[in-house]
């Protein structure tokens, strides 16, 4: 799932607005008044499985009006292991009409006794049933999602599971419509089930709407049927297992823009004025879902992919298996296209449809197998499609993202312990956790990293994990016990706190470095980090290998001359701070030298301390023509501090940046230099045009400017 407002975008930058959020439950300021409301002394485990549901068949039409579902579930269990004579099922809210036994002859039916205390329905059964025997019951039910209280029946408004969108039409300009949200346990506001993770199962839905509706649900629509009476029914099913909270169905009036991969539908659901920008905003989904296929090595396993554009979606966009939900940002115009594609919610929910769909976290404290491979799946398309220096920005968001939230919280990635299960949609588990996926395949290497993903996700198809099944993926691929790595990252809280220093030693002839591990070891692991060391001498660059693991530690390597540069964490993937003094002349050459887009940022954002030194503005001004786009406009940011004459000799470049730039955020920021380090007059012309841009950002900008 993506949350709608997400914490780094609101504290990183302008850069790019993403629709994720850090919890929907929990506000912001709550995370550091109450602290202590992270941590709880309840071990939060798996839930148990007493009860296996293996095939669900819904019935279902609504009542617009009272907003109610009208249901009738069809459900075919078993006892997981032990014999039982109960099945209990997770019905939050409902009025129970019906329960019965459905026997299998003729579909004669038997009624069942059942208590219901309004969350769960504790069904007593004919029998007792062994492991292997399935029984089939029958529930006939309403379901009331606006009768819960929030607060009480459900944490808050955006549990309701089920949504009737301006159900009544008094609202002008917005469509009436139907959708759900499952994750985590809020599908039992709309049919009877088991929550969790843990319980998949195949589904049926026969979805009856006004003809004009079109229905959007998990799986292939196997039919429509005509009911002579202006409703139709369609029937959804879903033949492959997947976790009850990935059960999904939308209604409305939306227009499907069709593609295709492999002969798989691909498509589009938008309301009809977005049909033509459908194409612009998802169309890139076929070559991502063959890129993702043949990077695990898994074929997209799944029936169809639909994306789906809802109003007043509670997240920013959710991996229903086939049916990815999506907030109506993404509902956008060319223009607005050009700031802001959303292109990592296309690809963050779709990656989860190999991890969290096909192979599910087993517990809500395992939920880094789903979350924190998601937002890895943003950095992988971004690398295959852009390249690595883009998907290296999209890297340092996160782990900004990460260490501006950090402060108020310590908490594991892997986390038995959280108070409430809403609380792990955080940055721990999303962005560090992606972070750590990265380190690990840095760790193993890029053949050993794929190839282990390919196991985990064969072995544990249509089925559940947890942290030690990837862990025991990866040893066995790689022959070398892990436990170390995925103690200290997924097991802990914290990151390490390095404090570099490196020189040179002339009568020995060495290049000398010193690393100091500084977090505070009463909460946090000393850590075992390996690391490359790239070493600048002699108009050669030599990468050297270590493995940090002791407080204090020294290398040295033998260097003829004095080095220009000692690159450590050549790399640049080890998340954590860190405390290093360059000279001047260091972070001009790491800038001209080093091959990293984090290299070169690292240098210029150490330059702009220098503002008086000469070549350090220099390198500043070269940087407004670095390939990255994000470059150019922190060096865009320094020109204001430019003495007149420095200015005016880089105005042609400016000018040229704000007509001309790939990037709308990067002609914005050169439109915003124009008008507060240049006067307005000299402008006009340019203005003129920049007020025409298609990016809203760029004609923002002018806007202002001109004022
Ligand atoms: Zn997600």
């Amino acid at each position: 799932m993506k949350f709608r407002y997400h914490i780094c975008y609101q504290i990183l930058i302008a850069i790019s607005i993403t629709s994720c959020s850090i919890s929907k439950k929990i506000a912001l300021d709550a995370v550091t008044v109450k602290e202590n409301i992270w941590g709880s002394k309840v071990y939060r485990g798996s839930y148990p499985k007493l009860t296996d549901i293996i095939h669900t068949r819904l019935d279902l039409s609504f009542n617009w009006d009272s907003s109610f579902v009208i249901g009738k579930a069809t459900i075919q269990a078993k006892p997981y292991f032990y014999s039982s004579d109960q099945v209990i099922l997770d019905a939050n809210g409902f009025q129970i009409n019906e329960v019965a036994l459905v026997k299998k002859e003729g579909q004669e039916k038997q009624t069942l006794r059942y208590t219901y205390n309004g969350k769960q329905l504790f069904i007593q059964l004919d029998k007792t049933y062994q492991q292997n025997q399935e029984y089939t019951i029958f529930i006939d039910y309403v379901a009331m999602p606006y009768k819960l209280d929030a607060g009480k029946d459900i944490a808050s408004a955006d549990d309701r599971g089920i949504y009737f969108i301006n159900k009544d039409g008094k609202e002008k300009d917005k469509p009436r419509q139907i959708w759900t949200q499952g994750e985590t346990e809020c599908n039992s506001n709309w049919f009877p089930t088991i929550n969790g993770p843990q319980e998949k199962m195949t589904q049926d839905l026969n979805i009856t709407v006004p003809n004009e509706y079109v229905t959007l649900s998990n799986g292939t629509l196997d039919y429509s049927s005509l009911n002579g009476n202006g409703t139709r029914t369609d029937s959804w099913r879903q033949e492959l297992p997947h976790s009850t909270y990935l059960t999904m169905l939308a209604v409305g009036k939306f227009t499907i823009t069709k593609d295709k991969w492999r002969g798989k539908e691909v498509s589009y659901y938008t309301e009809p004025q977005f049909a033509s920008t459908a194409r612009m905003i998802f169309g890139k989904t076929p070559e991502m879902i063959e890129f993702f296929s043949k990077k695990t090595g898994v074929d997209f396993p799944w029936d169809k992919y639909s994306q789906i554009v809802v109003r007043d979606f509670v997240a920013g966009a959710m991996e229903n298996t086939s049916a990815t939900v999506l907030f109506e940002r993404m509902n956008m115009s060319a223009g607005e296209y050009l700031d802001e594609n959303h292109e990592d919610i296309v690809s963050h929910e779709l990656f989860h449809h190999w991890f969290g769909d096909l192979v599910t976290a087993e517990s809500w404290a395992n939920l880094p197998l789903n979350e924190s491979f998601a937002t890895y799946g943003e950095y992988l398309w971004d690398e295959y499609k852009y390249g690595r220096d883009i998907a290296d920005l999209k890297g340092m968001e996160d782990q900004t993202a990460y260490m501006n939230t950090i402060k108020s919280k310590h908490a594991d990635v892997i986390r038995f312990n959280y108070a409430d299960r809403e609380q792990m949609f955080d940055n721990v588990t999303y962005q560090k956790g992606g972070r750590i996926i990265h380190m690990l395949r840095k760790t193993v290497g890029d053949e050993a990293f794929f190839k282990a993903l390919h196991l985990y996700l064969t072995r544990n198809a249509y089925k559940t994990a947890e942290i030690h099944d990837l862990r025991l993926a990866f040893e066995e691929v790689t022959g070398q016990d892990l436990n170390w790595f995925f103690n200290q990252w997924f097991l802990a809280s914290g990151h390490p706190l390095l404090t570099i220093q490196t020189s040179y030693n002339i009568e020995k002839k060495q290049a000398l470095i010193n690393i100091q591990q500084m977090q505070d070891l009463a909460k946090t692991p000393l850590y075992r980090l390996p690391m490359a060391i790239d070493i600048y001498a002699d108009g050669k660059v030599e990468r050297k290998e270590i493995v940090l693991d002791k407080q204090n530690q020294s290398f040295a390597f033998n260097s003829i001359t004095a080095p220009d540069l000692i690159n450590v964490d050549a790399e640049k993937y080890i998340l954590g701070e860190k405390v290093e003094v360059k000279s001047v002349q260091q972070y001009i050459f790491q800038y001209l030298n080093a091959p990293l887009f984090i290299d070169r940022l690292e240098a210029l954002l150490m330059l702009k301390g220098f503002k008086k030194d000469k070549n350090a503005k220099e390198t500043l001004i070269k940087a407004l023509k670095d390939k990255n786009w994000h470059i150019r406009q922190v060096a865009l940011e320094f020109v204001s501090e430019l003495d007149q004459e420095e200015k005016n000799s880089v105005y042609k470049q400016i000018s040229d940046l704000a007509l001309n730039d790939e990037t709308s955020h990067v002609r914005a920021a050169a439109v915003k230099v124009l008008g507060s380090a240049y006067k307005a007059s000299d402008n006009s012309a340019i203005y003129n045009r920049t007020e025409k841009d298609k990016a809203p950002s760029v004609v923002k900008a002018t806007l202002e400017s001109r004022k």
